[in-house]
């Protein structure tokens, strides 16, 4: 199986970090770098080929930098996962996808279930904010395979304190919700 993983946001932050908690130091691009690339390493390590790749260009749009989707697509991945940080104060994980009864929808329920059953024991508050369809995010309309968006957790509410403690565990849950959704088809 091949995965495609697009960490959130442009490389290094430049020159778009993707939502910020400046008193904790944290930046989206920075923890979708570290959850993706060790997401990658316990795919690797269950037997799938991975190509990760983080950059301000998703289509076209930025033609300077590398495009995601042109590359997941070129690639002929089997699944692609982009993996994001939420803004706006509330809590918990949610993952998004073009069409919730497609196969896009069926990645995302499984991303969905393995973070939420790893990471709420750590902490109740984490809520299942469940799979969401959204046609408007590129990476979910311009990939030709099924594509999932996961949001870990809200940068700004008391998600942060799971999101500076528990990278490596949404990691393992982000791969093993992508092993979960090959194993059913
Ligand atoms: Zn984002």
């Amino acid at each position: 199986m091949k995965v495609f993983i697009n960490p959130g946001h442009a490389a290094g932050g430049n020159p778009a970090p993707g939502c910020v908690n400046r008193a904790e130091h944290l930046r989206e691009c920075d923890i979708a770098l570290t959850v993706g690339s060790l997401a990658g390493e316990f795919l690797e390590a269950a037997g799938c080929r991975v190509k990760l790749l983080q950059s301000h260009n998703l289509a076209t749009e930025s033609p300077a930098y590398p495009s995601v989707t042109g590359e997941a697509n070129r690639w002929l991945a089997d699944a692609f996962v982009s993996i994001h940080v939420n803004a706006g104060g509330s809590r918990g994980a949610e993952t998004l996808c073009y069409w919730q009864y497609g196969a896009g929808g069926r990645l995302a329920a499984c991303i969905q279930k393995q973070l939420v059953d790893s990471i709420r024991p750590f902490d109740k508050g984490y809520a299942d904010r469940g799979v969401k369809e959204n046609k408007h995010l590129c990476v979910l309309r311009e990939t030709y395979m099924p594509a999932a968006l996961v949001e870990l957790g809200f940068i700004d509410s008391e998600d942060v304190q799971l999101l500076k403690e528990h990278q490596e565990d949404m990691a393992r849950a982000v791969a093993r919700g992508v092993t979960d959704y090959w194993r059913d088809i």
